[in-house]
């Protein structure tokens, strides 16, 4: 018997090992676990799980129109793998390779333990174009290539034979999970929806992808937001690559489709980052950044998370992102900067903090960025992002602040951008007071940028800085 584990894979097309499964003839018991240790992880939220779910309500509606089942289980996995063998004997366990946080790296390590120790193969396939092993990155984007345009696996559900289970083990695992409302504007779970976004993108919203990219308010239409089908597999990337490459083939004025897959690129890219290097989750990449942000000040930490620092463009951000579970690349890198450079806070509790908020919480992406946008990786050009000229260039209206942050409504655009700027007589006439409508700014924007940027710049130039950048760009920068 086959047993397919489905876990950042939520699809029933381009997946190996369902259509490994359907090659083998073999029944097959298919199933996806709420995992405690993950309900528990500091990284995952209530929006994850509800997305996850919405995924699998439509793998099991698929499954069940072509007389399959899919088992929806909660516990830990060895457990569940336990009493799969005790009540079927052994069997093969087939998935996808995950490159995920420690927890699940951790569980992997397990899972492989328990397979030797039970005489059970455990086969794993790739699921993007990341690969296990690697020490650095020569012919890394040829590998890049292969896998992109490898045939899709085309998966015909009608030819799986599917089993179910014992009704006590089924009982045994039944999901216990509560999951609460979420915002109206957070985007819904399941590949068909998936497949909505990435046909609206490529026939038409992609055409202000490169003008709007950098903008709060417009990137939310015109970027792909394909990340959390991505992040949580209810698309392929190789599907989406492969249509992008047909799309452009169509057109005339190829720059946007070209910019966005060179970010499909990147994904992976930053993926097999965090697979060679597991430990950019905890620690700096480059411990020369060791002795500065050791001091967490809590109050800064709360006052950054709920969006009430005083400086419009990041609180307007940073509540957008709390309630939606999006906000666009830019303003992304805008609040790491200012969490890790303005106030020289620890990148750590951003990372917790954000990777919950973000729907598409995809690990390899999001440590490398943040560590990327905190600047302790040592070959990147520092950028300290100030906020208040991000929203001079990219929310000059200041809609997007007043949408977000209401209290500045009465101000024209400019004092909504700098409220602290704001006569007297100003503040009476608008009927607005700093410090009682709105906070007083946490720091001085140009202050602390410059005190940031001469700290982390005296960092990167010492000779151990440029000793561990030159090992990290040796086993992280392509060579073709
Ligand atoms: C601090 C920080 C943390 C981030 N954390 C995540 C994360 O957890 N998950 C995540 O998917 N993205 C993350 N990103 C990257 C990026 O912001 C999002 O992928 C993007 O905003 C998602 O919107 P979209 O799908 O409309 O992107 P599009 O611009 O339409 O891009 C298409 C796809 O390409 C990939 N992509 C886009 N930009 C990047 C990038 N800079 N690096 C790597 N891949 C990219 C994503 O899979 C994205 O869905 C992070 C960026 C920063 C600065």
């Amino acid at each position: 018997m086959n047993v397919v584990w489905f876990k950042r894979d939520l699809r029933w097309q381009d997946h190996q090992p369902l259509l490994e499964a359907i090659k083998s003839g073999e029944p097959t018991f298919c199933f996806f676990a709420i995992e405690p240790a993950l309900i528990n992880s500091e990284h995952y939220s209530n929006r994850h799980w509800k997305f996850m779910l919405e995924c699998v309500e439509e793998v099991q509606k698929v499954f069940s129109k072509n007389n399959c089942s899919f088992s929806l289980l909660e516990g830990n996995v060895i457990d569940i793998l336990s009493s799969i063998k005790k009540q079927q004997g052994k069997f093969r366990l087939l998935s996808h390779m995950e490159t995920g946080i420690d927890v699940t790296f951790q569980r992997d390590l397990e899972v492989k333990k328990w397979c030797r120790e039970n005489e059970i193969t455990w086969d794993e396939y790739q699921q993007q174009a990341v690969q296990r092993g690697r020490k650095n990155r020569k012919d890394w984007t040829t590998q890049w290539d292969d896998f992109m345009y490898a045939p899709i696996a085309k998966v015909d559900l009608s030819k799986l034979n599917t089993v179910t289970l014992d009704e006590s083990l089924i009982e045994k695992f039944r999901p216990k999970i509560e999951i609460k409302k979420e915002h109206t504007d957070m985007q819904v779970g399941g590949r068909s929806l998936g497949m909505r976004y990435l046909d609206s993108f490529l026939d038409h919203r992609n055409q202000k992808y490169g003008r709007h990219i950098s903008k709060p308010a417009e990137s939310r239409t015109s970027c792909s937001r394909l990340s959390p089908y991505l992040a949580w597999g209810a698309l392929s990337i190789r599907e989406v690559v492969q249509a992008t490459v047909v799309r452009m083939k169509e057109m005339k004025y190829k720059r946007n489709l070209a910019n966005f897959k060179s970010r499909l690129h990147w994904h992976c890219h930053f993926i097999q980052k965090l697979e060679g290097e597991p430990e950019m989750e905890f620690k700096n990449q480059n411990p020369a950044f060791d002795k500065i942000r050791n001091e967490l000040n809590v109050e800064y930490l709360k006052r950054w998370e709920h969006g009430i620092t005083g400086i419009p463009l990041v609180d307007a951000c940073m509540r957008c992102l709390n309630a939606t579970g999006y906000i666009n690349f830019r303003m992304r890198a805008m609040l790491v900067s200012f969490w890790t450079h303005h106030l020289l806070q620890p990148w750590q509790s951003a990372a917790d903090h954000l990777s919950k908020q973000f729907l598409d919480f995809e690990p390899g992406i999001h440590f490398a960025q943040i560590q990327m946008q905190a600047g302790t990786v040592g070959y990147h050009t520092l950028r300290t992002y100030n906020p208040t000229k991000q929203a001079q260039e990219h929310d000059p209206e200041a809609k997007f602040i007043k949408k977000w942050v209401p209290e500045l409504n009465n101000l024209p655009p400019q004092n909504a951008i700098t409220p602290w700027t704001l006569t007297q007589m100003e503040s009476m006439m608008y009927d607005f007071e700093l410090g009682k409508d709105y906070p007083q700014p946490i720091c001085n924007v140009e202050e602390a940028g410059r005190i940031a940027r001469d700290t982390l710049h005296e960092i990167k130039n010492s000779s151990t800085a440029r000793h561990f950048a030159k090992k990290i760009s040796d086993v992280h920068v392509n060579k073709k």
